[in-house]
């Protein structure tokens, strides 16, 4: 029996597949009925050469190996075997009548895994065999673990330097903390567990020196500005907070976005320094301000421009309308400006339309009262939730407050100084829109003209008493 015989098993009785090596055929045949009752596949060979063709064309579990041989004896076809990385794991155990200390010393220096004595008994046999496919499968198992573990370690490594990578070219203050309890299980502090270069340069120190340090010994302002609290909050109920703050230390004062996201008993803490975006939103809020009070301000008076003056005075009739309450407009006109202006030039009557402005604004006081410059000369004030009676009071405040300034008009009315003419409308606006807003202005304006017309520095008014317009009132001297 010379060749390689590979019995019919099924693959599920097979417990490992054995290759049995010896000159003696007698002793192939009873090996291999042997572990072939206990379910192992085996093959034999009767040569040294045989033998290792079989093992090479197709590796064994396990060789059992005779020592003594014609031709090429158990010890070269074991070295043959270890020198081969295809078979080189395979457990050779060595089957000799020979006893000597030397031989079996001999046998294991050469990577033999055991030695059986002939003549051998079935059980030891067995038992070794078994013994050695067990080792054998635990080595295999071991190796595939330790090659699965560092796979997975590799992975760890290339994720932890992206990460680290990632972390350590940021822009933005990374940290991560633990939350450190009381007894009570309340939250007192936080631990760095990790902090990036700039996380570690805005508090002034390195990484590795911020890791293990408390949160509040290394930043002890964080609980004065409310992160603390909020950083408590986040680990509590797992929301994340993003707050924008401004912040103040010796080594940083500027604008803060903070950004803290819950990590098991700890947060993740973003910080980005967003001054010079804060100080533009800033600057933008206030030049949109201006931009607004430009656009509603009269730029030599200071007093409410036209445009102004025309959208409050809608809203006020709207809401008086659904108020049921009454609303009264003044409007008045420098008596003889265009003399003024003639006598004394342009300059002196812009100076003089500033300080009779000046004269309106102080006499009227009352928030929501707007005193607006109407035209040139001319200015109008809206009173909401006021009847005639009181802004008949008021307009004769306004033409005293004028005529107190006591600036000088050779060419004005008797007194010779500048005086105001004013014109008074006052109702409950209709929400029906009879009269209308602008029919409210135009009885106004026809109260003036009528000022102006019966001598000018006076008041004349018109008193629209009822919803539908059938009872006005005009003062006796117009
Ligand atoms: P009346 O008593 O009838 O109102 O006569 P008046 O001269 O005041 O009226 P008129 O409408 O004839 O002239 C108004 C003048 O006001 C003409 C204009 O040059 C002058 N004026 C209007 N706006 C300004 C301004 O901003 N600055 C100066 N200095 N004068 C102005
Ligand atoms: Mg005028
Ligand atoms: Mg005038």
């Amino acid at each position: 029996m010379n060749s390689v015989d590979l019995p019919q098993t099924t693959p599920k009785q097979i417990q490992g597949d054995i290759l049995v090596v010896d000159d003696t055929p007698a002793n192939l045949a009873l090996l291999r009925q042997m572990l072939s009752a206990r379910g192992y596949r085996v093959r034999v060979s009767r040569s040294g050469e045989l033998a290792l063709k079989s093992a090479f064309a197709m590796p064994p579990d396990l060789v059992l190996l005779d020592i003594k041989m014609p031709d090429m004896d158990g010890y070269a076809v074991c070295r043959a075997l270890k020198e081969n990385c295809h078979t080189r794991h395979i457990p050779v155990v060595f089957l000799s009548v020979v006893e000597s200390t030397h031989e079996k010393v001999e046998a294991f220096r050469l990577g033999g895994a055991d030695y059986i004595t002939k003549p051998f008994q079935t059980e030891e046999v067995l038992a070794r065999v078994e013994h050695q496919l067990l080792v054998q499968r635990q080595k295999i198992q071991l190796e595939r673990e330790i090659r699965d573990r560092q796979r997975v370690e590799a992975v760890l490594r290339e994720s932890r330097a992206l990460l680290s990578g990632v972390l350590n070219s940021s822009l933005d203050g990374v940290s991560a903390f633990r939350a450190v309890r009381d007894g009570q299980a309340r939250i007192i502090d936080f631990q760095w567990l990790v902090a990036n270069p700039m996380a570690a340069q805005t508090v002034g120190t390195t990484p590795t020196d911020l890791v293990g340090r408390r949160l509040l010994e290394v930043l002890p302002e964080y609980r004065e500005i409310g992160l603390f609290e909020n950083f408590v909050a986040v680990v509590e109920t797992g929301k994340s907070v993003e707050r924008e703050v401004y912040y103040e230390s010796p080594r940083f004062s500027g604008w803060l976005q903070v950004v803290a996201v819950k990590l098991g008993n700890g947060l993740t803490v973003t910080v980005r320094n967003i001054t010079e975006r804060k100080q533009m939103e800033l600057a933008l809020h206030a030049a949109n301000i201006e931009l607004q009070d430009r656009a509603n301000h009269d730029g030599l008076t200071q007093l409410a421009n036209r445009r102004r003056f025309d959208e409050y005075w809608s809203q006020m009739w709207e809401y008086c309308a659904r108020q049921g309450q009454p609303l009264s407009l003044i409007l008045s006109d420098v008596d003889r400006f265009k003399a003024y202006n003639d006598t004394y030039g342009h300059q002196a009557g812009d100076l003089c339309l500033q300080k009779v402005a000046e004269a309106l604004r102080e006499t009227v006081t009352h928030p929501r009262d707007l005193v607006a410059r109407y035209g040139g000369e001319e200015f109008a004030v809206v009173l909401p939730q006021t009847e005639g009676a009181g802004a008949i009071r008021v307009a004769q405040r306004l033409r005293n407050a004028v005529r107190d300034l006591r600036i000088p008009h050779k060419s004005g009315g008797i007194g010779k100084i500048v005086t105001l003419s004013l014109g008074l409308s006052s109702l409950v606006p209709d929400e029906r829109g009879s009269p209308s807003a602008s029919d409210a202005i135009a009885a106004a304006d026809l109260a003036l003209y009528r000022a102006k017309s019966q001598g000018r520095d006076r008041l004349c008014w018109q008193l629209v008493r009822s919803h539908s317009g059938d009872r006005t009132d005009t003062n006796p001297s117009c």
